[in-house]
C-alpha cells in the first residue's frame, strides 16, 4: 500500500505563478502527494518564486533559511525551488542555499516528478534549468485550489524588450497554446462547476499571434463564449498595443465576457514610454480608453505604474499622478522602479535615488486609492451582480464575491450560495472593496 506524502508550496508573484503552482500540485497528486498548509508535515517543500520585483532573491534566501530549520527536524524532507528566480540563478542557489535539493526553471516544470525521483535516487542535489521552452506545451495536470474560479494559461512568453523587465528573459518567447486544447480544458471545469475562467498570458492579447492559422484573442473569446455553465470570462495581463478593436468589439458582444480591463500603462509621460521601450504614447492609451468606454461603458479598467524609473523627474512623475486622475482607474498596481539582472535600464545612469522613488510611491499611492475610492462610491445605491467565491477571510460572517468588473463584494448570507450568482444592493464603499445586503 503506497503511502501517502504531503507538499507544501509556497507561491510568490502573479496568477501565472499561482496557476503553474496548481499546476505543480496537480502533477504531484499523480506520483501520491497531497497538499499540505502545515510546513512541518511536509515531505517536500516548494518555493515557486518571481523575480519581477528586486529583492526577489534575498527573499527566496530567506525562505530557504526557515525551511532549512524545518527540514533538519524533519530528515527525509525535500526541498525544490523553482520559478522565475530559479531560472536565472540555478546552480548558485544550491551552493547558497545547501539544502535545497531540487532546483528547476520557468521552461520544465513539468519534469518535477522525475527529478524527485532522481535526487531520491542518487541522494544528490539535482539542477535541471531549459534555456529554451520545449517546442509543444506539455499539458499538464492540475489541482485547483478553488472550485468557483479558475485560471487557464493560453499564452506563455513575451516578445517585447520593456527595458525594465526580466519576464523576456526567464519565461521566452510567446507560445500560444492551441484553441481546442483551451476549449477542452474549459469544457472539463464547466463540468466541474467552475463559473468564472481568467485566461492567462504575460500578455495575453498576443494570443494566437504565432498560430497556423493565425487567430487573435476575439476569436478565443467567441469559442469559449458558447459554453453557457462558464458565466465569466476574464483575461490578464493585456499589452496597450495588442488590445485590438475586434478584441474589443468581442467582450462588447459576448454575454459571459466580463466588462473587465486590466491595461499596464507603466507611465503617464512619453519621454517614459519611450525610455521603457513600451511600444505606444499617452495619447494612444488615451484614445484606447475611450474606445473601450464608448463601446463598454460600465467597464472597469485598471492598470500597473512605475515609478521612479532611471531619468524621471519630478515633472513627469506628476504626469503620471495626473493621468491616473484623468482616466479615473477603478485600481492600480503600484511599484518603485528597481534594477532586474539582464535588462537594460538597470545599466542606465540616473537612476533615481531610493527616498525619491519612495516618496513619489507613497505619493501616488494616497492619489491612487482617492481616485479608486471615488470609483467605487458610484455604485452606492446600485444592484450588482455578484459570483459568490466564499468566505470573508477577514469578516467570515460574511460572504465576498466579485461583481462582472472584477470588483469585491462583501455582503452577509449563507454559506450555500456559494458558487451562485446572486444581486447585491451595495450600500458602502471604500478603495478596495464594496460592501451591500443581499436583494
Ligand atoms: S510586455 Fe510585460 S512581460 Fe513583456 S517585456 Fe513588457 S513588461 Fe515584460
Amino acid at each position: 500500500m503506497s503511502v501517502v506524502q504531503h507538499v507544501y508550496i509556497e507561491t510568490f508573484g502573479c496568477q501565472m505563478n499561482r496557476s503553474d503552482s496548481e499546476h505543480l500540485l496537480g502533477l504531484l497528486e499523480e506520483i501520491g502527494y497531497q497538499p499540505t498548509s502545515d510546513i512541518k508535515a511536509a515531505d517536500l517543500m516548494i518555493l515557486n518564486t518571481c523575480a519581477i520585483r528586486g529583492g526577489a532573491e534575498d527573499k527566496v534566501y530567506s525562505y530557504l533559511g526557515a525551511w532549512q530549520k524545518v527540514k533538519s527536524k524533519r530528515p527525509g524532507t525535500l526541498i525544490a525551488v523553482g520559478g522565475c528566480v530559479a531560472q536565472d540563478t540555478a546552480a548558485a542557489l544550491v551552493k547558497r542555499a545547501p539544502g535545497v535539493d531540487i532546483v528547476f526553471g520557468t521552461h520544465n516544470l513539468h519534469r518535477l516528478p522525475e527529478l524527485i525521483a532522481l535526487t531520491k535516487e542518487t541522494g544528490a542535489a539535482v539542477v535541471e534549468v531549459m534555456q529554451e521552452p520545449v517546442d509543444d506545451l506539455p499539458e499538464t495536470p492540475v489541482l485547483r485550489l478553488n472550485s468557483v474560479s479558475a485560471w487557464v494559461s493560453i499564452i506563455l512568453g513575451c516578445n517585447y524588450n520593456c527595458t525594465y523587465c526580466i519576464v523576456p528573459y526567464v519565461r521566452g518567447r510567446e507560445r500560444s497554446r492551441q484553441p481546442q486544447s483551451i476549449i477542452q480544458e474549459v469544457e472539463k471545469l464547466a463540468e466541474a462547476g467552475f463559473k468564472d475562467v481568467t485566461l492567462l498570458g504575460q500578455n495575453v492579447t498576443a494570443y494566437g499571434h504565432d498560430l497556423e492559422p493565425r487567430i487573435h484573442l476575439g476569436h478565443l473569446l467567441m469559442q469559449l463564449g458558447v459554453q453557457d455553465k462558464i458565466k465569466r470570462l476574464r483575461f490578464i495581463t493585456s499589452h496597450p498595443r495588442d488590445l485590438s478593436t475586434e478584441i474589443i468589439d468581442t467582450v462588447a458582444t459576448t454575454a459571459t465576457a466580463c466588462e473587465y480591463f486590466h491595461l499596464p500603462i507603466q507611465s503617464g509621460a512619453d519621454n517614459i514610454l519611450r525610455r521603457m521601450a513600451r511600444g505606444y504614447s499617452v495619447d494612444f492609451y488615451r484614445r484606447l480608453v475611450d474606445e473601450i468606454r464608448q463601446r463598454i461603458p460600465q467597464a472597469a479598467i485598471t492598470t500597473d505604474l512605475i515609478v521612479g524609473f532611471p531619468g524621471e523627474t519630478d515633472a513627469e512623475f506628476m504626469d503620471t499622478v495626473s493621468f491616473v486622475e484623468e482616466i479615473g482607474f477603478d485600481s492600480c498596481n503600484t511599484a518603485a522602479y528597481s534594477p532586474r539582472p539582464h535588462t537594460p535600464a538597470s545599466n542606465w545612469d540616473q537612476q533615481v535615488p531610493a527616498a525619491v522613488s519612495s516618496e513619489r510611491l507613497r505619493y501616488l499611492n494616497s492619489v491612487v486609492t482617492e481616485v479608486a475610492h471615488r470609483r467605487n462610491k458610484e455604485l452606492v445605491g446600485r444592484t450588482a451582480e455578484v459570483l459568490v467565491e466564499g468566505r470573508s477571510v477577514r469578516n467570515p460572517d460574511r460572504l465576498t464575491g466579485r461583481t462582472r468588473t472584477n470588483k469585491v463584494v462583501n455582503f452577509p448570507g449563507p454559506e450555500q450560495l456559494v458558487g451562485s450568482i446572486v444581486d447585491v444592493r451595495i450600500e458602502a464603499a471604500n478603495a478596495w472593496a464594496l460592501r451591500g445586503d443581499l436583494i
